[in-house]
């Protein structure tokens, strides 16, 4: 699409709800299309309202304005702006209908949301049923559980204290198909970590922001990412952490209490 056509089918909308599917954030425009929107890597959203910007909060940082990594400002009827900036430019955004959200390639096929209702032992128990791949893998594929990065799969996996290299087919009872214990554990600390970095205000990396121009606090909570050589943290562990790489990623774990 070019630029100029993508303005145009902006321009004059209303944006009629909010909504995120996965690692996608979904605006619905008053035209019935949808604005899809991804972040990529350190993409981010400023908001400012009548030239206030960024105001320091309680935890405001000292920060540069990377004005050049801003891609598109939106102006609002309101008066504020919506300024997407993104220095590494993995993000992007497209406009779908309503209609053909589902059959978007990026949304089809996409496993239940973790923090869903759905998601339980057994959902994660069916979908590595017979899986031959590792654990990590299993929980990196997008079709098994959505939105979940590499940084929440790696300390999932430590607070479940399963190995990333256990077969994920050793979650699932073989003959009944049914979760063991390992798939509550694991389904249970999913959630935990997800719902603990949401109230930390998410993991940053580097450029990445909340809109309020905050960086996200959650990095500081992790247990094995980015930790590779530090003590595990697990009561009575004396495991060293440590980084492997399994399908082209980074994995972080402990030897000694992840079985
Ligand atoms: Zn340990």
């Amino acid at each position: 699409m070019t630029h100029a056509l993508f303005v145009r089918r902006l321009e004059g909308n209303t944006v009629t709800g909010l909504g995120r599917r996965a690692k996608y954030l979904l605006a619905d425009l008053s035209s019935g299309e949808v604005l899809l929107i991804h972040l990529g890597m350190s993409g981010s959203f400023r908001v400012s309202h009548q030239g206030r910007r960024n105001e320091p909060g309680r935890f405001h940082h000292e920060k540069t304005e990377h004005l050049a990594h801003d891609h598109i400002v939106f102006e609002m009827s309101s008066g504020a702006t919506v300024t997407f900036n993104d220095p590494r430019r993995f993000g992007f955004m497209k406009l779908v209908s309503r209609t053909k959200l589902e059959q978007e390639p990026s949304l089809r096929n996409l496993g239940p949301e973790p923090l869903g209702n759905e998601f339980d032992a057994k959902l994660l128990a069916q979908a590595c049923h017979g899986k031959k791949t590792s654990l990590k893998a299993a929980l990196s594929d997008q079709r098994v559980v959505a939105g979940l990065g590499n940084i929440y799969v790696c300390e999932a996996l430590h607070r479940a204290l399963l190995s990333p290299k256990r077969k994920a087919s050793t979650i699932v009872a073989a003959r009944t198909g049914l979760p063991n214990e390992r798939a509550e554990r694991l389904v249970d600390a999913i959630r935990a970590v997800l719902n603990d970095a949401i109230k930390a205000g998410g993991s940053s990396l580097r450029d990445h922001r909340q809109t309020d121009g905050e960086l996200g606090y959650f990095q500081h909570h992790f247990r094995v990412y980015d930790r590779e050589g530090e003590p595990c943290v697990t009561p009575g562990c004396s495991g060293t952490v440590r980084r492997i790489v399994q399908g082209g990623r980074s994995t972080f774990f402990c030897p000694v209490c992840q079985k």
